[in-house]
């Protein structure tokens, strides 16, 4: 790594993973490492960050890295690269118009990336077909927003979840998701008391910190807040003044919940009437309310309607706009929010404007000196695949994002993209499950070593910035953009870094917005370079006025509708039809990794806490389908199969299983789980339904099991199910075979790479079917194999702790008993990745007395100290309320 900065001096950007948008510092150490800290300075984290945040460091290597252009697998020149790109998008419109072509791009990428390729795409292609993943993540709180309030707008603060008397948490794993938010909602209800409520068909890390969990039935959100709508209005709880002022005709919006009494939304959730009742009663007597919402809402057939039929609650009693209150949708990815600002869907202008509005058009084709502008909405993510598959899409750009593991029917979009005439890559990673199916690829600079803005869930635009030099050839993604635009023959181009792309950004948000349009940074249109470089986080709106800096939106209304009223918008409940016996697929995040995992997969701490994927299903149903604990299973439907560690857990439903959507062919053999994601979609806003599809769940049924170290990769593919993770010091890998290799310790070789100057250990017993080899390199441990016709219990941090034992020599039997020595405790599973503690320390800890309280815990070992994730597992050793679940 080259570092941009001098003598070790601190950079200030922003962290790359989730929306929070948490600032950090970061270092360059004499030796090339980097040091990340929180930035105690940055107001979304006042230097707090999670696991994933203080991981970061630990990312920035090589491995993986596309250095340079490359085309059909060949280096090639930029210049030969760009003009392919160049050519091949030219040849596709000349030939097919400019619907042939498309770019598909990333909640990832900085505003300024995201503007200049929206330019191109919109105002000089003169198509539509730019969407993003943020598709999959906001598309739908965009669309019910704007119906709302006339326009995509957040109107409340992170300060609000402190000041708050009651935070409902809807759809939203907060703490494993938003880890920082949710440590300021923690913190703020250590200080004063504040009721905290989940709303989530799963019990998480987030409702076990919960006052109340109300384990709804899956999708029934919309009948949920229906029933709270009525029970405000049938109760007096209206701001009636507020209505007359601020709110249009609210009739239709009642009138959708008049059936929903009390019994009637009980049965329609699955909740007990009690449970709905004191729920209803809390929102309803604390007008310091914030409901929070997340991807459980957005993720659904019904998106649009759960999103309004949540803000109708807020505006029918008034409780928006103000200190402590409002619905807050939490976006998913660093800049999803950046994304929507400049149009980067595809179904948006620019600078919040719409594509279907004739004036919007003009004024936007006046500014950039564009006559081409889109004249309709493109297509959107689901769609825009469907086009690549059936031929309409002749020349694809794919942008930072990985479709071929988290698009819906991922299997069939990986078709899609292998058959698209003309697909080019550009991305940071050479070897993404996408990137192999590259014509051009395109070496991108990464976080770390570009610049421009980014906007948090708060309308907060924050910079990241640059301290190290991007590698090999790569360069920043708004440069390689422009210099294809200027190719094909585009003016408008020209730009000589991201503060003159911010300018014009800026400027296009000020031009001709009188202050009908919610979005205006006209305020820093006419930022110096030195004064982008310096740029302080700020609030949108901030226009050149600047009286609107900084403060929440709508307290006194002034939506941005035509007359300037709220619409609170009919949501009928439409039941989810379930009666086919399979189960609802429901996918999600866990706590340490992010997306497919090209960054966070390479953190060996960040992989310790789940270290293979996992389904979660309930006792109930794994027993009636055979499923053990710790055993494997298959999931499967028309689209695909998939095969997961079982997590059999009460936090479950019944008829319903959970699996993250994190790992792709690079990490397990078979665990693309969004290959069996229906690409159903909501029909406003063309958001998939990633938490409802249906499935099919046996049991994997596997002659053999393995576990297995090794200081080098391991090669793991001839095995049947297999899970990669880097680990301290080497690499881990579960494994799973349908039959006995014929020659265990010729398998092993494969799996290691084998070299003879090893020394081989080696005990069986195949009368029970155990093998167990280790390989020993002057008398250290270089890897070890260990199988078994069960799930293999071995002391699997123990062993990974082995391989670090460099120069210190292995304990060679307790190594082959997969046992640790007795000077050398077994750590256990992870559970607070921040400062590396395991289970069985805390469970030591607890039992000798030396610690009984999370506090306790805390002030011994440091667990959960820095962000605050595990606090709930680290409750639940200390109160032995069951074994903490690994896999
Ligand atoms: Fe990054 Fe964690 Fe903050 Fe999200 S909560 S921005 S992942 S440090």
């Amino acid at each position: 790594m080259n570092a941009m900065t001098d003598g070790g001096a601190s950079v200030r950007t922003t962290c790359p993973y989730c929306g929070v948008g948490c600032g950090v510092e970061a270092r360059v150490q004499p030796d090339g490492s980097v040091k990340v800290v929180g930035d105690r300075s940055h107001p979304a984290n006042f230097g707090r960050l999670c696991s994933k945040g203080s991981a970061l460091g630990e990312t920035l290597s090589l491995d993986d890295r596309l250095l340079h252009p490359e085309i059909g697998g060949a280096r090639v020149s930029w210049a030969a690269a760009l003009d392919s790109v160049a050519a091949a998008f030219s040849g596709a419109i000349a030939g097919h118009g400019p619907d042939s072509v498309a770019i598909y791009a990333a909640g990832q990428l900085l505003t300024e990336d995201y503007y200049v390729a929206n330019k191109l795409m919109k105002g000089f292609i003169g198509s539509g077909n730019m969407d993003t993943n943020s598709r999959l993540c906001m598309a739908s709180t965009v669309a019910g927003q704007k119906r709302a309030f006339g326009a995509d707008v957040v109107p409340g603060t992170y300060e609000d979840l402190e000041q708050a008397d009651v935070v409902v948490l809807v759809g939203s794993n907060l703490a494993w998701c938003h880890p920082v938010l949710f440590q300021r909602i923690e913190a703020a209800r250590r200080k004063r008391p504040m009721t905290l409520v989940v709303v989530d068909p799963r019990a998480t890390a987030t409702s076990e910190s919960a006052d109340l969990h109300l384990a709804i039935a899956p999708d029934a959100d919309v009948a949920l807040f229906l029933g709270l709508l009525r029970w405000l209005d049938a109760g007096g709880f209206a701001d009636r003044a507020w209505l007359a002022a601020h709110v249009g005709d609210a009739r239709a919006a009642l009138a959708a919940a008049a059936s929903f009494d009390l019994d009637a939304t009980a049965r329609a959730t699955d909740l007990s009437r009690e449970a709905v009742a004191h729920f209803f009663d809390l929102f309803a007597r604390n007008e310091r309310v914030v409901t929070v919402f997340s991807q459980g809402v957005n993720q659904s057939v019904s998106g649009v309607d759960k999103v309004d039929a949540i803000i109708n609650c807020h505006l029918l009693t008034g409780r928006i706009g103000r200190p402590g209150m409002g619905p807050f949708s939490v976006t998913g990815q660093p800049n999803a929010m950046g994304g929507r600002e400049v149009g980067g869907l595809a179904n948006m202008l620019a600078a919040h404007m719409d594509i279907e509005d004739a004036r919007a058009r003009d004024r936007v084709a006046r500014f950039w000196n564009a006559p081409n502008v889109a004249r309709r909405p493109g297509l959107k993510a689901v769609d825009l695949f469907d086009a690549v598959h059936d031929g309409r899409i002749r020349a694809l750009w794919i942008i930072s994002t990985n479709p071929v593991v988290s698009m819906p029917d991922a299997d069939r979009v990986r078709e899609a993209i292998a058959r698209c005439p003309f697909v080019v890559v550009q991305d940071v990673s050479a070897s993404t499950d996408t990137a192999r199916l590259a014509h051009v690829l395109l070496p991108a600079a990464a976080w770390g070593e570009k610049d421009g803005v980014v906007t948090n869930s708060e309308r907060r635009i924050s910079r990241q910035r640059a301290f190290l030099a991007p590698p090999g050839e790569a360069r920043p993604d708004w440069k390689i953009i422009c210099d294809v635009a200027r190719r094909m023959g585009f003016d408008g181009f020209d730009f000589d870094g991201p503060a003159a792309i911010f300018r014009e950004h800026a400027r296009l948000s000020a031009f001709e917005n009188d202050g009908s349009r919610a979005f205006d940074i006209g305020a820093h249109a006419d930022v110096s370079d030195a004064g982008y470089a310096d740029l302080a986080p700020f609030r949108w709106p901030r226009r050149r006025d600047a009286t609107t800096a900084d403060r929440r939106l709508f307290g006194q209304g002034g939506f941005f509708t035509f007359d300037g009223r709220a619409r609170m918008v009919a949501t009928p409940y439409v039941a989810p039809r379930r009666a086919d016996g399979r189960f609802t697929l429901n996918t999600g995040r866990i706590r340490d990794q992010w997306h497919t995992m090209t960054r966070s997969g390479k953190a060996a701490r960040l992989m310790a806490h789940y270290a293979e994927p996992f389904c979660e299903i309930h006792p109930d149903d794994a027993s009636r389908l055979g499923v053990a604990p710790a055993g494997l299973v298959e999931l499967s439907n028309a689209r695909g199969a998939v095969v997961l560690r079982a997590l059999v857990t009460p936090r479950q439903r019944a008829g319903s299983v959970f699996a993250p959507m994190h790992w792709s062919d690079g990490f397990a053999g078979n665990a693309r789980v969004d290959a069996l994601v229906a690409p159903a979609c909501d029909p406003l806003s063309g958001q998939p339904a990633s938490k409802q599809s249906r499935c099919d769940v046996a049991p994997f049924r596997a002659a053999w099991h393995g576990f297995a170290v090794s200081a080098v990769r391991p090669d793991p593919r001839e095995a049947s199910y297999w899970a990669l993770a880097p680990a301290e010091g080497g690499w881990r890998v579960e494994l799973a075979g349908t039959a006995d290799p014929d020659d265990w310790q010729a398998f092993a070789g494969r799996l290691f790479g084998g070299s003879d100057d090893l020394e081989w250990l080696a005990y069986r017993d195949a009368g029970k079917g155990i093998v167990r080899l280790a390989a020993f390199r002057g008398g250290q441990l270089v890897a070890a194999l260990f199988v078994a016709r069960e799930p293999v219990a071995v002391a699997r941090a123990a062993l990974i702790g082995e391989l670090r034992r460099v120069g210190a020599g292995s304990l060679r039997g307790a190594v082959l008993a997969g046992r640790p020595g007795v000077d050398r405790p077994d750590p256990g599973a992870l559970v607070c990745a921040c400062f590396n503690v395991g289970v069985n320390e805390i469970r030591a800890a607890v039992a000798d007395g030396r610690a009984a309280s999370v506090e306790a815990v805390g002030e011994l070992l440091k667990a959960g100290t820095n962000c605050g994730s595990c606090r709930v597992e680290i409750r639940k050793v200390i109160g032995e309320a069951g074994a903490l679940e690994t896999v």
